[in-house]
């Protein structure tokens, strides 16, 4: 792995960088991509802001990203991936790559695959927005309100708002530093992100709860939304990020899935764990990745199917030696 001084070096060597994040982006990688694109720029670097797909209504509140365009608008000398675990995952046009520029990976994903020609990835990290903060803070940049609002919600979003096992003291003491530094407001933030909800997400849910079920032993829960129910209400996907926690809130269950139809034929798996289950292994034998405590996969089936193929595999593991020695500490959530 790349050492924090040739990151910082990387940081500062250059004038052009392109920065992108993760498919699906949640506040993590929004906020992680936010606040190093606006400290470069604030130290006088010319910097490209990447979505393809725009910015996800939950996160426009942020200020700056107006400045996140949809595709590249300089040749860069650098690429930045933030919060993303692998290259297929990173949402950049492929045409960006032909510069030759060099990638680098900013990452805190246990199952990132060292993908970039420098990688600075920390699964220990609560969110990669503290890793960001760190190099922030290491290089002398100067930060505004609007870079700690970003690294917060980063960090905020990536632990539950302070509640998953990867609440680690450095997390809080860092969101301590970043209100009484830049008079931010932690109530605001979690308003924003939470409760700007549509009355169609409310009652989506409400249809998607309906679909909860239990296995036999108790230890699985799953929940299903099935394109025919996507197309009766109008609610963009990233509003259903936080369904899954449904399933994993259910007292003795170990495993939580939420099966997503994004097309006709190919259905996104959310998978979240308690303590005993690493579920980032589970969801790689599907093709997917993420963390212990939560990961992900996308399975090229209608949503049928694709219970048919998650539910045996993971009771048989359940079943099996795995469940006994798979990530025995407590590790994070997301
Ligand atoms: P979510 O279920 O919230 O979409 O994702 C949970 C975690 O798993 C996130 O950290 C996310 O980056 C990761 N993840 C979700 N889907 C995939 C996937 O298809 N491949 C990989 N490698 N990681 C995923
Ligand atoms: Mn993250």
């Amino acid at each position: 792995m790349t050492g924090r001084e040739e990151i910082l070096h990387l940081l500062a060597k250059y004038n052009r960088y392109l920065l992108g994040c993760h498919l699906h982006p949640d506040g993590d990688a929004i906020g992680s991509l936010l606040a190093l694109g606006l400290a470069l720029e604030t130290a006088g670097k010319e910097v490209a802001m990447v979505l393809p797909g725009g910015v996800p209504e939950t996160f426009r509140f942020l200020e700056g990203t107006e400045k996140i365009l949809p595709a590249p608008s300089l040749t860069p000398e650098v690429i930045i991936a933030l919060d993303c675990a692998d290259r297929e995952r990173l949402l950049l046009p492929e045409a960006v790559f032909a510069s030759g520029a060099p990638v680098v990976n900013i990452d805190h994903h246990l199952s990132n695959s060292m993908f970039g020609d420098f990688n600075y990835v920390f699964p220990e990290a609560g969110a990669t927005g503290e890793i960001v903060y760190d190099l922030l803070a290491g290089g002398g940049f100067t930060l505004d309100k609007r870079i700690a609002e970003a690294i917060y919600t980063a960090v905020a979003t990536d632990t539950g708002f302070f509640r998953y096992s990867n609440t680690s003291s450095r997390v809080l003491s860092l969101v301590a530093k970043l209100v009484a530094g830049y008079g931010i407001s932690p109530s605001r933030i979690a308003e924003e992100v939470y409760e700007e909800r549509s009355y169609d997400s409310l009652r989506l849910l409400g249809e998607v709860l309906s679909t909860l079920r239990l296995s036999a032993d108790g230890k699985i829960a799953w929940m299903a939304l099935s394109q025919q129910l996507m197309a009766a209400y109008s609610v963009p996907l990233e509003e259903t990020e936080n369904f899954v926690n449904y399933t994993i809130s259910i007292s003795g269950v170990e495993v939580g899935l939420f099966f997503k139809e994004i097309t006709p034929g190919e259905t996104k798996v959310s998978w979240r764990s308690r303590i005993t289950v690493d579920v980032s292994r589970l969801a790689a034998h599907f093709g997917g990745g993420g963390h212990a405590r939560a990961a992900g996969c996308t399975i090229k089936t209608p949503i049928s199917q694709a219970i048919e193929q998650v539910l045996p595999f993971l009771r048989s593991y359940l079943a099996g030696a795995g469940l006994k020695n798979t990530a025995g500490d407590e590790k994070k959530r997301v």
